[in-house]
């Protein structure tokens, strides 16, 4: 999801998509109890244009042509009572996979890694599509369903994750192969056979790793019994705290409301808080719901204190300094918190300046307002986005409706299938779901594919608008994608599943169809990203396909797309009145009547009139996260605080710390003042659900910025080279690189011709790497058969990556190595901002 510019310091940004994911992954999380219901007015579904615009050539469903398959195109799936028969098969499954794990030799290691990823993906297969269809379908019987089966599923995955005999065969198998290979080095006679050797390549290497790690981060390496519960009851306490704060956030009676008038009162949650924030004209009622909202709800405070202390316990019991430590442990370019607040410090000053510009133009409206404010021309934390947007308004000068004629649902997928055939060859047949294949009138189900790389999976899409729909948009994986071993249903790739959530809420004002904001656009290319991202993804192991990457990368693919909606010759052919023409949605791509770029530079610099300030809200949110969750520097604010704040009556030591944390990070930086007697983090959600990561996001922002230009995007955004470069290294390889090696890859640039990740021929590539790593024609043979690379091949493409990744800014260097980790050059996500393209 893009962030929503309002509210000025209550609002984070947040990706459902990333959400969705951390809460999922097996072998690893427990679920979470997240409730997301939201009832919108208006009902409207997509299916009647859909069938009259003939998809893909497909008869209607309506037709009854097309037979009923299951939901997700699962036949087993038929009625709800079908989730519980499904979970109990795949416990079957899995109980007989753990079997097999445990008997396996540690010499043949490497199965023992095949079938626990096998052992995840039955576990993903259900509980993804059933935590799909608890958020997203339409009846709650099927919700209800679901969600008794993520419950039972999770129960399972929490067994799995503490299973000793399990983790033991796997840390046996990595044990043998890696004292197999010191023992080579050596020239003794390693522990494995020449053929045992041969099966590990280096993502079994770095699944096997990550299979551990995670398993280590559930305490089931701790040797004492003692040890294990206590991390066991903390982790459970974990996510009681935040799925305890979130729902307070979402229940009237916790936020409450406030009388602002005689007669008058406003609810608190927090859209309408946001709402009013924008909306409300009187400085006064505005500064009353901003006093009241800063200390709502109140009982927010205790389950913050309390998430904070045993975040931090879980992570010292298992030896890490901090929970952010802990969290990037499991793969992460920024490596350590402190690379993290340096960058965030360093951007925070950079940044600083042209916030004060906006903040200056703020003002200036805030005087020239004919109702003069009692507090001046000060612009306060409840002025920010009342004048942010009259700012917007005096840009754009057409009226909102104007785009709504160019963004009409049918016109815009045929945009979209234009622009991914052009950049990533990829063909998108989109047609209805078939009945009791989606689980909402009108969804669309989109088959892809590839014309090298053959069928790349199914996207379902669902644009409608109907009460209670999943609030914000968001992409579910339903099926990941991965190689089938052919021991186990013949070769050939498992195909990805995902459904993708997004909203048109505008109608087009000549035809009265469905049409999307300029905003609700650019919404849809992010979560387009997500989806290209993992359908791309060309991973042996569905435990590092696509957007199960590290969590400062995830979200790189989904903001380079989000380009796309600034570049007037993608809008070109994305945006047209395609209306008059006889083709409809599967017209030609010079159909209809072009987006006007005069109307399309006012809607990119309307988004960006406070681009500065609201990367300062994220640059707040990201620094509270990590002072929060991260390394403390000596004698912290943590610290600190606590030997120089008083107890004020009521509080306890712990709340009025957190504040003060957030009053710090203020300071740092933000240009508009912390206000006196606000505790903004009880309302952030994203506190509890990223706990050291939400930094991500503008690490993403800035990497984005600067692959946009690398990858040649920014001179060609249709061009299929530069589409190229970016499917085969950064979307291709999905997790099974570092990210460091993802970027150094990237950084070797077009010149190399090669890939340091997979491509649709393993083989070739590993030839080509080797090549490229300067190896003997004997060498790059022996890569080629084994499709893998000799250590020091690897090292040396690491090395020649890493020098042009690290070079200075002038030679095209975009990363910084930062107190023991790594950060992006700022640099170019500036510019953006300085030129008015910055908005986010
Ligand atoms: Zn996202």
């Amino acid at each position: 999801m893009i962030p929503v510019l309002s509210a000025f310091f209550f609002v984070g940004q947040r990706c459902s998509r990333h959400v969705a994911n951390s809460f999922r992954t097996a072998i690893l999380t427990v679920p979470d109890a997240q409730n997301c219901s939201v009832t919108k007015p208006l009902i409207r579904s997509l299916s009647n244009w859909a069938s009259t615009f003939g998809y893909a050539g497909e008869p209607a469903a309506s037709s009854g042509t097309r037979h009923a398959v299951g939901l997700f195109g699962r036949p087993e799936l038929t009625r709800p009572e079908d989730w519980q028969r499904l979970a109990d098969e795949t416990e079957d499954r899995c109980d007989m996979l753990l079997a097999e794990v445990l008997d396996t030799a540690p010499e043949d290691g490497v199965e023992v890694v095949a079938l626990i990823d096998e052992m995840s993906d039955q576990l993903c297969r259900t509980y993804d599509a059933a935590e799909c269809c608890r958020n997203v379908h339409s009846d709650p019987r099927w919700r209800a369903a679901a969600g008794k089966v993520c419950v039972q599923l999770g129960e399972y995955i929490s067994r799995v994750n503490h299973h000793e005999g399990m983790y033991q065969r796997l840390s046996g198998a990595l044990a043998a192969y890696e004292s197999s290979l010191a023992a080579l080095e050596k020239r003794e006679t390693p522990r494995l056979g020449p053929r045992q050797l041969a099966g590990w390549c280096r993502e079994s290497v770095m699944v096997a790793h990550k299979l551990k790690q995670d398993m280590e981060q559930a305490g089931v390496h701790l040797s004492s019994e003692s040890h294990r519960a206590r991390v066991a009851e903390l982790a459970a306490a974990n996510g009681h705290f935040g799925a305890a704060f979130n729902t307070a956030l979402t229940d009237p009676s916790k936020v409450g409301r406030v009388r602002i008038a005689l007669g008058r009162s406003a609810s608190l949650e927090p859209s309408n808080v946001a709402a009013l924030m924008v909306s409300e004209p009187d400085e006064q009622v505005r500064k009353k719901i901003y006093m009241a909202a800063g200390k709502s709800p109140a009982c927010n405070q205790h389950l913050l204190e309390d998430m904070v202390a045993t975040r931090w316990e879980l992570a010292r019991v298992q030896g890490y300094p901090s929970y952010a430590a802990l969290r990037m442990a499991g793969g992460s370019l920024a490596r350590t918190p402190g690379a993290v607040v340096a960058f965030l410090e360093q951007l925070a000053a950079d940044v600083r300046p042209m916030a004060e510009q906006e903040l200056q133009a703020l003002r200036r409206l805030k005087a020239a307002s004919s109702d003069p404010s009692p507090s001046g021309a000060t612009i306060h934390a409840w002025d920010v986005e009342y004048y942010a947007a009259r700012a917007r308004q005096l840009l754009i000068t057409s009226q909102p409706s104007a785009v709504l004629r160019y963004t009409v649902v049918p016109s815009v997928l045929t945009g979209i299938r234009h622009l991914l055939w052009r950049v990533f060859r990829m063909e998108w047949r989109i047609s209805e779901a078939a009945p009791g294949e989606g689980w909402a009138p009108g969804v669309l189900r989109c088959e892809v594919e590839h014309p090298e790389l053959g069928p790349l999976g199914v996207v379902y899409l669902d644009l409608g608008d109907r009460p209670g729909k999943y609030p914000t948009a968001v992409t579910f994986p339903i099926t990941c994608g991965r190689e089938v071993p052919p021991t186990r249903g013949g070769g050939g790739r498992q195909l990805p599943v995902m459904a993708l959530l997004a909203s048109a809420s505008g109608t087009c004002p000549t035809t009265g169809k469905p049409a999307m904001s300029y905003r609700e656009l650019r919404v849809l290319l992010h979560e387009l990203g997500h989806c290209c991202h993992n359908l791309l993804s060309r991973t042996k192991y569905q435990h590092l396909w696509g957007t199960r990457c590290a969590q400062d990368i995830v979200e790189v693919p989904s903001h380079l797309f989000e380009y796309f909606a600034s570049d007037p010759r993608v809008m070109a052919v994305l945006a047209r009145d395609r209306s008059a023409t006889a083709a409809g949605a599967d017209g030609a791509m010079e159909d209809g009547e072009p987006l006007p770029e005069g109307l399309l530079k006012e809607l990119v610099a309307g988004r960006s009139v406070t681009a500065a300030l609201e990367l300062q809200q994220q640059l707040v949110l990201s620094l509270v996260d990590q002072w929060m969750f991260g390394e403390q520097p000596p004698g912290g604010p943590y610290a600190e605080v606590n030997a120089s704040v008083g107890t004020p009556e009521g509080t306890s030591a712990r709340a009025t710390t957190i504040s003060e944390i957030w009053r710090q990070a203020v300071d740092v930086a933000s240009s508009v003042p912390y206000v006196q007697g606000t505790s903004p983090e009880l309302r952030v959600g994203h506190l509890t659900i990223y706990g050291g990561a939400y930094y991500g996001y503008v690490y993403a922002r800035c990497l984005a910025a600067q692959l946009w230009r690398l990858t040649g995007l920014a001179e060609a955004p249709l061009d299929p080279v530069a589409g190229n470069l970016v499917r085969e290294r950064l979307l291709g390889p999905g997790g099974s690189l570092e990210p460091l090696d993802l970027l150094a890859g990237l950084a070797i640039g077009r010149a190399a011709g090669t890939s340091l990740g997979s491509t649709s021929d393993p083989a070739a590539a590993a030839a080509a790497a080797a090549t490229a790593a300067g190896a003997t024609p004997g060498a790059v043979a022996v890569a080629a058969r084994q499709r893998r690379l000799e250590p020091w091949q690897v090292a040396r493409l690491r090395q020649r990556g890493l020098d042009k990744a690290l070079a200075s800014p002038a030679e095209g260097g975009f990363l910084q190595a930062l107190q023991g980790g790594f950060a992006p050059r700022s640099e170019p996500y500036l510019e953006l901002i300085r030129a008015g393209r910055g908005g986010a």
